[in-house]
């Protein structure tokens, strides 16, 4: 089956939400395409003397309300339409959460797993050096994403600032803490998903201390949901799975020994008492909450109607086709979008931003405070928006977010 280009997908969910809010041709023709594409072609020396062409982009999709923010991608399937799509959703992401950001995303095209250290640090710095004129604090701020690392990034931001002159650390997020990087990065987009899923659990008068939880995907993301939400919320973890596959237990997995299992052994297979599980079935065992935290189109519509969880929280990307969705809602299964639920990482990216900006390093209890305030208030947002509208909470957030960012470009007065 042929992949549906991720831009025009983008596209369509950007017309959905413009017809039901009633913007302008002329505001949501603007909003359906990125201000700004930079295409670059970086000759980098490779190891054994010769040299290779790599094509690298930034999409900065939209800046009304603020410099651009979004990940670099090295991938070997990256286009400019993944680029585009993913700066798109960047843009939303950053208004739900209210962000004085927009939205951006770049990446290279090429194979990591197949470049040495050396390789990469010359890539890295060629592609700064050819887009570094466009990056900035005031322009746009890029940051980790898929096969980009902590590394990377100081090696970016060490080129931009040999080029500038100076330092400007704020120039990209996601950095070692050494050199600029923010308390509470780490477990950011986990931390943000617990707020989000307390709350939803309090409007559906949820108490989630003893019951139970199911993870799908245990690498950033899963590992912390899995600590926090036992921490945070009191859940019992009784599944989790990895790309190996999934492990059971109805009496409860401690989350803490399992990260450790899963960093000894790079599998979860063989955790003492429990039981496999594919990680079709975990997804749908009758649980509190759901984390997918791993890949895109898990729930899908011949598994929705099968999913028996109350609160299905997102923290992987675009885990949930359009069709699952209304099945779900149809349900009355909860589910916490993507794009509102996984927004702990960027929110902390900011927060690194505005370090940096004013030189001057937070403790991480601030940290965990402001993430907090910013995600509860995103929630209450997209809450209130799904009441009035009687739409699901994906739907709404869209509304909030696009509303915002049309709103941002009528003042400015350019629609
Ligand atoms: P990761 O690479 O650290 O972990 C991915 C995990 O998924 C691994 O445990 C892997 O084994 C597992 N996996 C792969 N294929 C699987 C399969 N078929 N079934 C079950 N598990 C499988 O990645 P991550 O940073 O944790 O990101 C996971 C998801 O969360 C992605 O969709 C990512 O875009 C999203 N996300 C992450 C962050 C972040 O800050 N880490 C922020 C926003 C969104």
């Amino acid at each position: 089956m042929a992949k549906t280009n991720p831009f025009a997908m983008a596209q369509q969910q950007l017309d959905a939400a413009a017809e039901k809010l009633g913007l302008e041709k002329s505001v949501h023709e603007f909003l359906r395409w990125p201000m700004k594409e930079i295409k670059v072609t970086l000759p980098v020396r490779m190891d054994d003397g010769s040299t290779r062409i790599f094509h690298g982009y930034r999409v900065q999709y939209n800046t009304a309300r603020g410099p651009a923010k979004g990940g670099l991608r090295w991938h070997p399937d990256e286009t400019l339409d993944t680029v585009r799509a993913l700066s798109a959703w960047m843009t939303w992401k950053t208004s739900v959460v209210d962000l004085p950001l927009g939205g951006g995303k770049g990446g290279v095209t090429c194979n990591p797993k197949e470049l040495s250290d050396t390789e990469k640090e010359r890539l890295a710095r060629a592609y700064m050096r050819a887009i570094w004129q466009n990056l900035g604090v005031t322009k746009d701020v890029p940051a980790p994403d898929v096969y980009t690392t902590p590394q990377i990034m100081a090696w970016m931001m060490d080129e931009y600032e040999t080029l500038a002159g100076e330092h400007h650390p704020g120039v990209i997020t996601g950095k070692p803490l050494p050199v600029g990087g923010s308390e509470g990065r780490g477990d950011a987009t986990s931390r943000g998903g617990m707020a989000v899923t307390r709350e939803a659990a309090m409007r559906l008068n949820l108490d989630l201390n003893g019951e139970t939880m199911a993870i799908q995907g245990f690498g950033n993301a899963g590992q912390y949901a899995a600590t926090l939400g036992s921490e945070l919320l009191g859940l019992k973890l009784i599944a989790a799975s990895d790309s190996k596959g999934g492990i059971y237990s109805d009496k409860g997995i401690n989350p803490q020994a399992l990260v450790k299992y899963k960093l000894q052994n790079d599998t979860l297979q063989g955790f003492p008492n429990t039981e496999p599980i594919s990680n079709e079935e975990l997804l749908k065992l009758k649980v509190a909450v759901l984390f997918p935290s791993a890949l895109e189109q898990v729930i899908t519509e011949r598994n929705a109607g099968e999913i028996k969880c109350k609160i299905l929280c997102e923290l992987a990307n675009g885990p949930t086709t359009p069709e699952a969705d209304d099945i779900l809602y149809q349900n009355k299964v909860f589910v916490l979008p993507d794009f509102l639920a996984n927004a702990g990482g960027v929110t902390v990216s900011y927060f690194e931003q505005v370090q940096n900006t004013y030189n001057y390093y937070w403790e991480l209890d601030e940290i965990h405070q402001k993430l907090d305030i910013k995600m509860t208030k995103a929630f209450q947002s997209v809450y209130a928006m799904s009441q009035r509208e009687k739409i699901n909470m994906r739907q709404a957030a869209y509304l909030v977010s696009v509303a915002r960012v049309a709103e941002a470009c009528r003042l400015r007065g350019w629609v």
